[in-house]
C-alpha cells in the first residue's frame, strides 16, 4: 500500500503556532505583513502617509490625504467578524492540522 501523503505531511506543532500566532497583536502583525509587505497605501488615493488608530478591536488607518478610513480586516474574510483575529487564527490551524482518516475518493 502507498504511503499517504497527506497523513504524513510535516505539520505546525501547537506550541510553535501559539509561539507564532498565540497573541492579537502577532496575529495583527502576521496580518498586516501579509496584506502590506511595502507598508500601508491608500486603496482610494494610494498615498502612503496615514494615521493609526484603534477603532474597537482592529487597527484602523485614516489616510492623511483623502480621509479614507479603511481597517486591517477590511475587504478580507475577516471583515465584519466580531471575533479576535487569534480566535480566527487558531481555527485556521485547526483545520489546517486536521487529517481526514476516512477519504472516501480512496
Ligand atoms: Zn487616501
Amino acid at each position: 500500500m502507498a504511503m499517504d501523503r497527506i497523513q504524513f505531511q510535516k505539520g505546525l506543532s501547537l506550541p510553535a503556532f501559539l509561539e507564532q500566532f498565540g497573541t492579537g497583536a502577532q496575529c495583527e502583525d502576521a496580518l498586516e505583513q501579509a496584506r502590506r509587505p511595502d507598508g500601508f497605501r491608500c486603496p482610494c488615493c494610494g498615498q502612503s502617509a496615514h494615521y493609526l488608530l484603534r477603532a474597537g478591536k482592529h487597527k484602523t488607518y485614516p489616510c492623511k490625504a483623502c480621509r479614507l478610513q479603511t481597517s486591517l480586516i477590511s475587504d478580507t474574510l475577516f471583515q465584519s467578524t466580531h471575533l479576535a483575529l487569534s480566535v480566527w487564527f487558531m481555527a485556521t490551524y485547526l483545520v489546517s492540522q486536521a487529517k481526514p482518516t476516512c477519504r472516501p475518493w480512496h
